[in-house]
């Protein structure tokens, strides 16, 4: 998508520190961390928001959850962490490229705001 800001950083047209980076996606630090471990996990391909998920395009979902497991073994969240997607206006998403929050660090609290 032309105007993506996350598929800029994707691209590396806007550069960025990724902390870790496969075949389908990129991670990297959030630039308003919300907790001492605040990291999004990003497809590199382009899907609006979690209601674009559909049957051609939803293993990616499945993969992001792998890819939090790993990131969370490498930086030893034992104690657990969170994942957040936002979805659409009233679900609070900021950026249209669908991406995964990964929190941890300190105690989350529910319900969310
Ligand atoms: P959303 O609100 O869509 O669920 O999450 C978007 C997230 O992207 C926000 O937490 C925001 O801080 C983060 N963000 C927005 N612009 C940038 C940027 O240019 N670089 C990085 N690293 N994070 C960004």
């Amino acid at each position: 998508m032309n105007n993506c800001l996350f598929c800029k950083i994707v691209s590396g047209e806007i550069p960025s520190k990724f902390v870790y980076e496969d075949e389908k996606v990129v991670v990297f630090e959030d630039i308003h961390p919300q907790a001492p471990v605040h990291l999004l996990i990003v497809p590199k391909i382009h899907i609006a928001s979690a209601d674009d998920i559909d049957e051609e395009n939803a293993q990616i979902i499945g993969h992001i959850f792998l890819v939090a497991k790993k990131l969370a073994k490498d930086i030893g969240l034992k104690k657990g962490y969170r994942i957040v997607n936002n979805c659409k206006e009233l679900g609070g998403q900021s950026v249209d490229h669908i991406h995964f929050h990964l929190l941890s660090g300190r105690q989350m609290l529910w319900p969310a705001g």
